[in-house]
């Protein structure tokens, strides 16, 4: 088995793992490399082709209320990465060319590692950890090498992978994990085909208890031909979760005749996303865990919440996370 050794190891390079990985570029020369278990990085931040298609099929948007993250996405606007799309408390944006991108460009200057799924973690006499991975491409193990971990993915996961392996937490630290829950969402991602447009860029709960959410993707800019995104409500996904695509698409599609009343083909491709873990909630009111107070181990991201009032989790909290992060692990634990 290979032995890779690194300062600081990320699994996840979600928009939490991308911003922990630049702000530790920021800070200092030690070694981070970021691993995802899928091919490309941004986790949520997810867009798909269909043909000519393209679709946003996780986040749609981010919404900006914190001076740090205000910064971060100025300098975004002034790269052309992102864009304001619309306002309503506080501005939402979205990114040039699907969300995903955004997250392309934020990996681009880090060190990524794709198709690998960690699976356990040990701690080594002198405090190290290794990290054992599964490559999905060639379906062999790796090992890592790290002096801290920085881990993003949802809680579920996270506790999953301690399970396995045998990594005691405190208590307190576990039930916090154990306590965020994430909504289910099922989203339909419509190839129209043809001119067809929305009545609005997007409409937000066009059916109460069914449809959440419906965006176009080519009026919000991100496809040249036209690409519907519909995101199903999380109670209707949860009921609905393990039902084949055609059944999904049968008992959606009364409700869609009646959103796009003058529609009648609907004889087009479509595909179904499911995500288990789509926003958190019960969410934990600090930026981060660190589980070990030895050799910092510390679990961040979405589940994770410094700004007052938040409900569910949103790209800004984990962004924040994510960089809140790389500070503790720079100014507390002095690792950089
Ligand atoms: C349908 C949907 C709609 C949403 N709408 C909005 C919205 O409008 N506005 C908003 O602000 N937020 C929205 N969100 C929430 C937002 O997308 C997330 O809160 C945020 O992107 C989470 O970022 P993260 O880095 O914490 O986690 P993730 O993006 O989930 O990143 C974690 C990464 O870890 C990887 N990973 C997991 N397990 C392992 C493992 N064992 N080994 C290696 N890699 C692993 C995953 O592949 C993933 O890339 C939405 C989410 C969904 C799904």
């Amino acid at each position: 088995m290979m032995l890779q050794e690194v300062d600081i190891l990320i699994v996840g390079a979600g928009i939490s793992g991308l911003m922990a990985a630049e702000k530790l570029k920021e800070n200092s020369d030690k070694t981070v490399l970021l691993i995802d278990k899928s091919r490309s990085p941004g986790g949520r931040l997810a867009t798909r082709r269909i043909e000519q298609g393209k679709f946003d099929h996780g986040a749609q948007f981010f919404t900006v209320r914190s001076n740090i993250f205000k910064e971060k996405v100025q300098k975004w606007v002034e790269q052309g990465w992102v864009f304001p799309w619309f306002s309503k408390e506080h501005p939402r944006y979205a990114s040039v060319n699907g969300m995903n991108q955004l997250a392309k460009h934020l990996a681009h200057s880090h060190k990524v590692e794709y198709n690998l799924l960690a699976e356990t973690v040990a701690v080594q006499e002198n405090g190290d950890y290794v990290v054992t991975m599964r490559d999905l491409m060639n379906n062999t193990s790796r090992s890592i090498r790290a002096k801290s971990i920085i881990m993003t993915c949802p809680t579920p996961q996270v506790l999953q992978i301690l399970q396995r392996s045998q990594y005691e937490i405190d208590q307190e630290d576990f039930q916090q994990l154990a306590d965020v829950s994430y909504t289910n969402c099922l989203t339909l991602l419509l190839s129209m085909k043809d001119d067809f447009a929305l009545q609005n860029e997007y409409l937000y709960e066009p059916v109460p208890g069914v449809i959440a959410w419906i965006a176009d993707n080519r009026q919000k800019g991100i496809s040249q031909e036209s690409s519907v995104t519909v995101h199903l409500d999380p109670q209707w996904s949860i009921t609905h979760f393990e039902k084949s695509d055609t059944e999904i698409l049968k008992e959606i599609m009364p409700h869609l005749q009646v959103v796009f009343a003058d529609r009648t083909e609907w004889d087009i491709p479509y595909q179904v996303k499911r995500w288990r873990y789509a926003q958190a909630y019960n969410l934990i009111k600090a930026p981060y865990l660190d589980v070990n107070p030895h050799h910092p181990f510390v679990i961040c991201g979405d589940a994770f919440s410094s700004i007052k009032g938040d409900v569910a989790s949103k790209i800004e909290n984990a962004a924040l996370s994510g960089i809140y992060t790389a500070d503790y692990l720079s100014k507390e634990k002095c690792v950089l």
